[in-house]
């Protein structure tokens, strides 16, 4: 878990290579279902050219599904969800049924202020991807791609309202989940200031410590 602006994607991947464990975005989950039209991925397109929220039942089949393959037999990082109370009980009871459970929950922190810095400082690159940050990573010549001097754009909802209103509901749909994970015992903030790397660092630390990515982890 993590607000916008923390890396929680770029850190979930890192930490999944660290561990020797897939890296699984509710994002990519959805993504791929839809492109191999499997029967969850139809309903899952269905709702989303509704233009509706997938809803917690379907993203619960899509994760079981997910949890069933070879590669995550050894654990796994999961990104974007467990998102609501309803899924990280779904999750459990999922896990239980392979003699599994979850590690921990990893919570990434970061000051309002410094997420509204690194979000409002971002360009993109329209032609290439690159991303750079005004400050922090800024291009060669101001504006312009490095590669291919394109000039840079900054996202609509990088601006410093939309981020503060981004943050707000952020803070309000995750705070039950960390309160139901802190209750259980398994919440691990984790301080996310700094350079990625620094970040990676502390992530892998609190993963070690919960055993993440061992079988048969809690309670051997
Ligand atoms: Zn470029």
């Amino acid at each position: 878990m993590g607000p916008p602006g923390a890396g929680k994607g770029t850190q979930g991947r890192l930490l999944g290579e660290a561990l020797g464990v897939p890296w699984i975005s509710s994002g990519d989950l959805l993504r791929r279902a839809v492109e191999e039209g499997s029967a969850l991925g139809e309903r899952a397109r269905d709702v989303m050219a509704r233009g509706d929220l997938v809803p917690d039942g379907l993203m619960d089949d899509l994760m079981r599904s997910r949890l069933g393959s070879p590669d995550a037999r050894g654990g796994f990082i999961a990104d974007g969800y467990p998102r609501t109370v309803p899924q990280a009980q779904a999750l459990a009871v999922a896990l239980e049924g392979l003699g599994r459970s979850v590690a921990a929950a990893l919570a990434i922190s970061l000051a309002e202020d410094e997420v509204v810095d690194r979000l409002s400082g971002r360009r993109t690159c329209p032609v290439c991807g690159r991303v750079y940050h005004v400050t922090h990573e800024p291009p060669v010549r101001a504006e312009h791609c490095d590669a291919d001097g394109a000039a840079l754009i900054r996202r609509e909802d990088d601006t410093v309202a939309t981020i503060r209103r981004r943050l707000a509901v952020y803070h309000e749909e995750s705070a039950p989940l960390i309160a139901h994970y802190a209750e259980l015992g398994l919440l691990r903030e984790v301080d996310g200031s700094g350079s990625p790397p620094a970040v990676a660092e502390r992530l892998s630390a609190a993963a070690s410590a919960a055993q993440v990515g061992r079988v048969g982890h809690r309670g051997r």
